[in-house]
């Protein structure tokens, strides 16, 4: 039999003492769409629910000198329709536009997306390539964490129990383009089958720095440090960008799931990745 109680905590510090005291029975719930769903099936039948959703130090969008912060909190759609992310790093609040469906977007949070530590999180390969961070908080202080070094497998992260993701940061790379292609099942309300995110910077099209980020093609969000040291220099043709980007093979190790083999994933993966340079090198829309 599931047995559950429920806590709202008043500010951060009850949030964070109830987390000190309870550790991994304390299950933070923000939006909840993935967490009700976890409880609903039976994969958690006891702790203690703390509802974040109201804390507004969870809250905010901030940004200064090419630098922004996000409050854990701020749900998918807030993200959408920030003025200041439209502005200054539109390639990020574009990544969010396939997201699930209005309604999910209204409830799930930028925090849970990432806690949640799935290899399919729509938001995490945009900011693996602008090298983002979490801040991790709990009673003793605050942490920040390379977001590359968060993940440890499907559902699994470096969190400690008694820590809650209160922010996340990047900075602006000052030249490139950057972009974000999901491929699912359907257009809309559909997880990723597999996703890549791309920021390039070129002159006269010779690659001058590239970050390269996958979702689905390994038990973690991967950013492929191998294949863009293979990109860095070169002058990109269209048969320069083919064969480069056949080079993943050796970098991701997607699995057989419901959404598509592993074999099927390998090869829209060199594709998609194939597609999203020739977006930021201005050759395709
Ligand atoms: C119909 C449907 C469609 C979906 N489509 C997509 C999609 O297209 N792309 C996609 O990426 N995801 C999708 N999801 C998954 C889900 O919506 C996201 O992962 C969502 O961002 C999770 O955020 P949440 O606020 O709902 O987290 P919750 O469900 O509340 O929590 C998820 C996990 O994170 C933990 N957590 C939450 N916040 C924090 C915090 N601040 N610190 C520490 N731990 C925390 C919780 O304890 C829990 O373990 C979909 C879900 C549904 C139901």
């Amino acid at each position: 039999m599931s047995s559950f109680k429920f806590y709202k905590p008043d500010n951060m510090e009850d949030l964070l003492k109830v987390k000190e005291e309870l550790g991994g029975r304390a299950l933070i719930l923000a939006g909840g769409t993935n967490l009700l769903i976890y409880i609903k099936e039976g994969s958690i039948r006891e702790g203690t629910l703390v509802d974040i959703k109201s804390l507004k130090e969870l809250k905010g969008i901030s940004g200064d000198n090419g630098y922004i912060e996000i409050g854990a909190g701020v749900t998918i759609a807030e993200i959408l329709e920030s003025p200041l992310l439209n502005d200054r790093v539109p390639f990020f609040t574009d990544t969010l536009k396939n997201f699930a469906n209005p309604l999910v977007r209204n409830m799930a949070s930028l925090g849970g997306n990432i806690a949640d530590a799935s290899p399919i999180g729509d938001t995490i390969p945009s900011l693996l390539v602008l090298n983002g961070r979490i801040k991790a908080a709990c009673l003793k202080g605050e942490r920040s964490v390379p977001l590359d070094r968060l993940f440890k497998g499907p559902g699994e992260s470096n969190l400690k129990p008694d820590e809650v993701i209160r922010t996340v940061q990047f900075s602006i790379p000052e030249r490139g383009k950057g972009t974000f292609i999901k491929l699912g099942l359907r257009n809309g309300t559909s997880c990723s089958v597999t996703s890549v995110a791309v920021w390039l910077a070129a002159e006269d099209g010779r690659v001058e720095d590239i970050r390269i980020a996958f979702g689905g093609v390994a038990p973690i969000p991967l950013r492929l440090k191998k294949t863009e040291s293979l990109f860095k220099g070169e002058k990109l043709d269209e048969e320069k960008i083919r064969a480069l980007s056949g080079e993943i093979d050796k970098e991701i190790s997607p699995i057989t799931d419901v959404r598509g083999s592993a074999e099927y994933r390998k090869q829209v993966s060199v594709r998609l990745l194939s597609r999203a340079v020739r977006i930021c090198m201005g050759m395709e829309e």
